[in-house]
């Protein structure tokens, strides 16, 4: 019947559909470094040996599949905010936590919550680029999106007084969104110098700082490195929240795995955020998966499995920093003339490499190259396979 008729077709999503074309493209040297997800060196997807092992202690140990409570597993939960905050962080009296449905999901219930809670008349600041899903997560909790400066493309590198300014212009009591670590899509982040600044910018504006936290330990290998940004925060009594994800340091993307939290003054006003939090997922979810967060708790639960984990989640970041190097050497060797320094000082999943858009059209189109437009390559895509294939068509494009 014709009662949709009137139904528009909405825009498709940009990332997906670069990897529908990617799979319909029948060139036998076609890369995808468009995906946000690891690839090993053969470019296949990679599932970490300890959530093999942790999968098949839950087998050997019957795990039943019934419900979990509606803000989560509390000990998977506890174990997320110690690995988040470290071990010295008061979990118990000072911070709010629930399970969502990874850092997707956390940035929603995070964005409803102040919406609701903080007033819809706050803006929220998101850098300039970021993810491109921020700023419709928090355009659909109904907040204000605002930008402020964070990347300069005339330098390939992070615009801090810009930064700083846009922070300080913000009106008082806005939200701040930070990338964590390993800043999507630039792959630069604010030196710990830096960050002190940002902080204690935010501290003097009575800003909320809301950290987006999807890369810890993956970033320099290190999660106790890559959790600094915001622990700084915390130890600075700077109000946060923070989304965390396990997609990428776990590589359990697909298994929906991450927490919100937000950090509180005392026990009473956590048990209350608590209760709104819940109040918030009951309807939308009722309550999150499970698999995922068993896998987590089991690794981190068990001190022998986490520290086989930390090395795997270290040899991830490794190859994708070894990477870096090689691209910058094979652009040389294939005769670019251009400064590719940025692509080894620059962090994370990503390298922000400069090219325009038609330069990245030209690789899709002539090479069979696949990336988004903005000029952001997924290191963990190229391999020792792909590499020289690239780097000559990024040569032959820039030239
Ligand atoms: N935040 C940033 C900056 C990201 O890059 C991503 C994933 O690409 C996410 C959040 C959320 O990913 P997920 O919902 O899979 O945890």
């Amino acid at each position: 019947t014709g009662i949709w008729q009137n139904v528009p077709e909405a825009p498709p999503d940009a990332i997906l559909g670069i990897a529908a074309a990617y799979k319909a493209c029948e060139h036998p040297q076609k890369v995808n470094i468009c995906v946000g997800a690891y690839r090993d060196d053969n470019g296949n997807p990679y599932v970490l040996p300890t959530v093999r092992k942790a999968e098949y202690r839950l087998l050997e140990q019957n795990e039943v599949k019934e419900y979990l409570p509606i803000e989560g597993d509390r000990d998977f939960v506890y174990c997320a905010m110690k690995f988040a905050y470290g071990r010295e962080m008061d979990i118990e009296n000072h911070v709010a936590a629930v399970q969502s449905l990874s850092g997707t999901g956390a940035c929603m219930l995070g964005g409803q919550f102040l919406a609701q809670f903080w007033g819809s008349d706050h803006p929220i600041y998101v850098p300039n680029p970021t993810w491109g899903n921020h700023i419709k997560i928090f355009k659909q909790c109904g907040l204000k999106v605002r930008k402020y400066r964070y990347y300069d493309r005339s330098k390939n590198a992070l615009d801090f007084e810009g930064m700083l300014k846009d922070i300080k212009r913000a009106k008082d009591g806005s939200i701040i969104l930070l990338h964590a670590c390993a800043h999507n899509p630039t792959g630069c982040d604010p030196t710990m110098e830096q960050w002190k600044e940002i902080v204690s910018l935010i501290s003097s504006k009575s800003h909320i700082a809301f950290f987006d936290s999807a890369y810890q330990g993956f970033a320099t290998g290190n999660s106790e490195k890559d959790a600094q940004a915001f622990r700084y925060a915390v130890s600075q009594h700077v109000p946060i929240l923070l989304a965390q994800s396990f997609a990428k340091n776990f590589g359990l993307y697909g298994e929906r795995v991450g927490t919100l939290s937000i950090v509180c003054g005392d026990v009473v006003q956590k048990e209350h955020i608590m209760s709104e939090l819940r109040s918030i997922i009951r309807p939308l979810y009722s309550s999150p998966p499970r698999h995922g967060s068993s896998i987590v708790k089991t690794i981190l639960m068990d001190p022998a499995l986490k520290e086989e984990y930390y090395q795997e989640c270290a040899k991830m970041a490794i190859r994708i920093k070894k990477m870096r190097k090689k691209l910058e050497e094979a652009l040389q060797v294939a005769g670019s003339i251009h400064d590719w320094s940025h692509i080894t000082k620059q962090i994370g999943m990503f390298a922000y490499t400069g090219m325009d858009e038609a330069m990245c059209k030209q690789l899709t189109e002539e090479f069979s190259i696949f990336l988004t437009t903005n000029g952001r390559i997924s290191m963990a895509g190229l391999n020792n396979t792909n590499l020289t294939y690239v780097a000559n068509a990024i040569q032959t494009v820039t030239a």
